[in-house]
């Protein structure tokens, strides 16, 4: 088999596990990206994510994650979930973490994928990548021209929008490797406008410290008063940039993966339920779920934030 061929069917492969999108691109070290990298972390817009300084080099350089790495292959699947959360919902949690872990479902896959490639190349080697390690997810995709990246940061697929979580193997093989696409943001400027709490510092520049995603997962100590009354009901992640995309309201269909199946407590906790959750049936409920990340006390914090937002609660709202 060719390069050629090896690419398409590694692509037709990955549809057949249920990727929507595959893309390929050449291993090499971002050198368009690295300064701006630089800055962001210079500037401090990490916040607390110290792991993204600690792993500057990896993150640029795939040949020092996966040795000898020639290429990288991009996955995307969608989790746009079926159903929403109720409108009124006053402990709104992002789409992503609706379902099952996607960490666990996305790995899954790509190891199967893996398996098949070996069929095709059995000398290769590689990794597979979830979030889990220092790599630059949404540049690996946007260079295999699955999407450009928007003004908020978020992988936009051409007439699929944003709502796809990524996945990556480096492999040790050379491969064809596909054209990045250009930037469709054009004059857009909804979802800079629309954030809660004005993170998107301008176009492409995301400042974690402000950003509601990183205040309500990723941040250990208290959330900064400084944001009350701006968290808009966001107990775990925050989707408003993506929400008010026009490429998402135009083209986002729901996913048929059945693991992004919504857990019950997603669509019916309230505020008042979360504040009322005891460890452990938190554990229980969310044992499989990326709203596992912040733990318990992380999402009791992010309750209690929100408590103070709202008007004293009476008795009766707890019945
Ligand atoms: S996720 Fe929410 S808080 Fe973060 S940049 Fe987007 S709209 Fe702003
Ligand atoms: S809302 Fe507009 S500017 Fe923001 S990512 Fe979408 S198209 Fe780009």
């Amino acid at each position: 088999m060719n390069l050629e061929s090896v690419s398409l069917s590694i692509k037709e492969y990955a549809h057949s596990l249920g990727f929507q999108y595959c893309g390929i691109s050449q291993a090499v070290f971002l050198e368009q990206e690295a300064p701006h990298l630089e800055k962001w972390l210079k500037t401090h817009k990490n916040a607390e994510m110290a792991y993204m300084e600690k792993y500057f080099d990896l993150r640029l350089n795939p040949k020092l994650l996966v040795e000898g790495a020639e290429s990288v292959i991009s996955v995307l699947l969608n989790y746009y979930p079926k159903q929403s959360q109720h409108k009124d919902n006053n402990a709104k949690i992002a789409k992503y973490a609706w379902g099952k872990d996607y960490h666990y479902v996305i790995k899954d896959k790509l190891h199967l994928l893996f398996d098949y490639i070996k069929t095709l190349l059995p000398d290769v080697q590689g990794r597979a990548f979830v979030d889990s390690a220092p790599v630059m997810d949404k540049v690996w995709a946007k260079r295999s021209g699955l999407g450009w990246i928007g003004k908020h940061s978020n992988l936009i697929v051409p007439k699929a929008g944003s709502f796809f979580l990524i996945g990556e193997l480096i492999i040790t093989e050379k491969l064809m490797y596909d054209a990045p696409i250009q930037d469709l943001c054009g004059t857009c400027t909804k979802c800079i406008n629309a954030c809660p709490t004005q993170a998107i510092l301008e176009p492409y520049v995301v400042d974690a410290n402000r950003c509601i995603s990183y205040l309500t997962i990723e941040l250990k100590n208290e959330i900064p008063d400084e944001f009350q009354n701006q968290m808009d009901g966001w107990i775990f992640g925050c989707d408003v940039c993506q929400d008010v995309c026009p490429w998402n309201i135009k083209f986002s269909t729901p996913t048929d993966e059945p693991y992004f199946t919504p857990l019950p407590e997603v669509s019916e906790y309230q505020l008042k339920d979360w504040l009322l959750l005891d460890e452990k049936t938190f554990k229980k409920i969310f044992k499989q779920s990326a709203i596992s990340r912040p733990k318990y006390k992380g999402m009791m914090r992010n309750a209690r934030f929100l408590l103070k937002n709202q008007k004293p609660l009476s008795d009766e709202s707890f019945s």
